[in-house]
């Protein structure tokens, strides 16, 4: 499975029902704020085009920020709780970032790596594809800037794998959804749960049979047809023109991306329970297939 993302430097240029986008938080065209404001449901990637800039992701071209400026940024992300930060460039460029990475002591597997590499049509780079030398088995790939848009315009185009957003909440929304401080609540709670109070653990329970839509023969007839219709609402979640089941992740992310901005942290037991309860009623309000 994999996921499309559109990103244009003109927000009304991406095409309605965009499921994933990126927008820059910095320089000439910050247009992280429009692209999340027109499509809230989507699964936004912030770029950071200084290296002064937090964001999910930086932009490393020229211009931008330099390969040697690559690894402090990294760094500075996980600092501040991005457990997979991303790193865009050139395919051309991915070796020497990825080798002041590892200078740096950060692995290639903690970082998501965003290639851009035009002339070969969808792919993700990497060995197994367009094997361009030196370049790993990427994240994603911007594959084109020539994608149609709306109003007729042409942007840019990625190919990602389908765990693209699904490594942690964290990596999805950045501190303006999500931050240390909000683990560090949700640690509290659970630490602290009271083991007649089992409404957290009931939720999990739901949560993880209803994305994998798996059922046995211990559970009641009734449950098991609630746990196959959940699952069936939650396929038509996913908008992509392939109808997908969601991935654990992907459900995660849209419960961190329902969830109240909560920059300084101290979400509530009844904020989670909200935010769970809206992506599942998307699911079923969806339209099938
Ligand atoms: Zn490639």
């Amino acid at each position: 499975m994999t996921l499309v993302m559109y990103d244009s430097i003109f927000v009304a240029n991406l095409p309605a029902g965009t499921t994933c986008a990126a927008g820059y938080v910095d320089g000439s065209w910050p247009t992280y704020p429009a692209v999340r404001a027109r499509f809230p449901q989507a699964q936004v990637l912030s770029i950071a085009v200084f290296s002064t800039s937090d964001a999910d992701c930086c932009d490393s071209e020229k211009g931008d920020l330099t390969p040697d400026q690559v690894p402090a940024w990294v760094k500075r992300q996980m600092a501040r709780g991005a457990v997979l930060p991303c790193v865009y460039a050139s395919a051309a460029n991915i070796p020497a970032i990825l080798s002041a990475l590892t200078a740096a002591g950060i692995r290639r597997a903690q970082v998501r790596c965003w290639s851009a590499h035009y002339g070969l049509g969808p792919h993700i780079c990497g060995p197994a594809t367009c094997k361009y030398p030196g370049v790993p088995a990427c994240d994603g790939t911007q594959f084109t800037d020539l994608a149609p848009g709306a109003h007729g315009s042409l942007i840019d185009q990625s190919l990602l794998l389908g765990t693209f957003f699904g490594g942690t909440p964290m990596s999805v929304n950045g501190p303006e959804h999500w931050d240390a401080a909000d683990f560090a609540a949700l640690d509290t709670y659970l630490g602290r749960l009271p083991t007649r109070d089992i409404t957290w653990h009931t939720g999990m329970w739901w949560l993880e049979h209803a994305v994998t839509g798996t059922t046995d023969k211990t559970m009641p007839a009734t449950t098991a047809a609630q746990v196959t219709a959940i699952h069936d609402g939650l396929a038509a979640l996913a908008s992509s023109a392939v109808p997908v089941v969601p991935t654990a992740g992907q459900v995660a992310a849209a419960v961190v991306a329902a969830l109240p901005p909560s920059a300084a942290g101290g979400l509530t037991q009844a904020d989670v329970e909200a935010a769970v309860q809206a992506v599942f009623e998307k699911a079923f309000l969806a339209p099938a297939g």
